[in-house]
Parts: structure tokens; sequence; C-alpha cells
């Protein structure tokens, strides 16, 4: 039986840590799907459309699959036949709202597993989060991110500071 593994996520955008996750994950999985959390009711600085885009650009690796998803994760994975969670772990401060998570959705599916994985130690501490406040503030951002995704956030910082004005 093939191994499917589901990592998700909002991706807003997707960093290195992300890429360094994903990298790991595809070496141990046969198919990993990166499913970008669509929820209309929380604001993103990408929409999804640019988040998979983002992605799709980013990642080359014939066995990962970028894909959106609304609603349950639980009920995604069912319908694509997936029964394990990949999750990136950084500080402690990760680890008790992913604790929860895991049993959460364990109690909902218990086939469900989910697994984390530890990123190279020159990303724990990086943050989509943290990449937008650089950028916002005009600092450098290329070392945490790709060329398309370092464009792509300068735009939108233009495109924002333009509507301030
Ligand atoms: P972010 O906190 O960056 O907005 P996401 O919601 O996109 O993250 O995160 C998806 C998953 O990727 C989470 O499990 C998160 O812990 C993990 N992750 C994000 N950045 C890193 C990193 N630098 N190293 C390891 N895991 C990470």
């Amino acid at each position: 039986m093939k191994r499917i593994a589901v990592y998700p996520g909002s991706f807003d955008p997707v960093t290195r840590g992300h890429l360094d996750i994903i990298k790991r994950s595809s070496e141990i999985f046969d198919e990993l799907i990166v499913a970008v959390i669509s929820n209309p009711a929380k604001k993103s600085f990408f929409s999804i459309e640019q988040r998979l885009q983002l992605l799709k650009d980013t990642l080359n690796f014939k066995n990962v699959a970028v894909k959106s998803f609304e609603g349950l994760l639980v009920n995604f994975m069912e319908k694509e036949h997936a029964k394990i969670i990949v999750r990136g772990l950084r500080a402690v401060s990760d680890f008790e709202y992913e604790f929860q998570m895991a049993l959460t959705n364990r109690k909902i599916n218990p086939e469900i597993e989910t697994v984390f994985l530890a990123s190279d130690e020159k990303w724990t501490y990086l943050s989509s989060t943290l990449v937008k406040e650089i950028a916002l503030y005009g600092g450098r951002i290329e070392c945490f991110v790709t060329d398309n995704v370092e464009h792509a956030i300068r735009n939108k910082v233009e495109s924002v500071n333009k509507s301030k004005e």
C-alpha cells in the first residue's frame, strides 16, 4: 500500500523552512500532498490562489502535489486516501498546539497518525510571519525564501504601502 502523507499549513507564503520539511517528507513517503488551508474567514497576506501558485512554482519533486482544502483536514485526507499528517516542529512553543491537534485528529479518525519532523537548525526560528514583518519594514528576506517568493512579497509590500499613501 502506498504511503500518502499530507503536509497541511497556511504557507502564507512558503519559506525555506517549509521547503526543508517538504524535501525530507518526499524522501520518506511515497506521495506527499502539500495541503494549503483556505479559510475565507481568516485574512491572509496572499490569496489562496497566490499561495498555491508560489508553492507550485517553487516545488519540483516527482512525488509532491500541491492542493487546497477547506474545512476539516481529516475529511480532506479521507478524500485523498491519506493516513499520515506531517508537521514541522520548530521550538518548544510549537509543541502544545501541535500535540493538541495531533490528538484531536486521531480522535476524529483513529487511523490517522501525525508525524513530526525537525527542519535543519538553520530554519528552526523561521516563520512566514517573521518574513512578512521583515519585508514590511524594508529588510532583506532572500535568505529565508526563494526568488519567486521574494518577488511576490516585494510586489505585495509595494502595493500595501501605495494604498496607505
Ligand atoms: P507558519 O507558522 O510559518 O505560518 P504554517 O501554518 O504555514 O506556518 O506551517 C505549516 C507547518 O510547517 C507547521 O507544522 C509548522 O510548524 C511548520 N513549519 C513552518 N516553518 C517551519 C520551519 N522553519 N521549520 C520547521 N517547520 C516549520
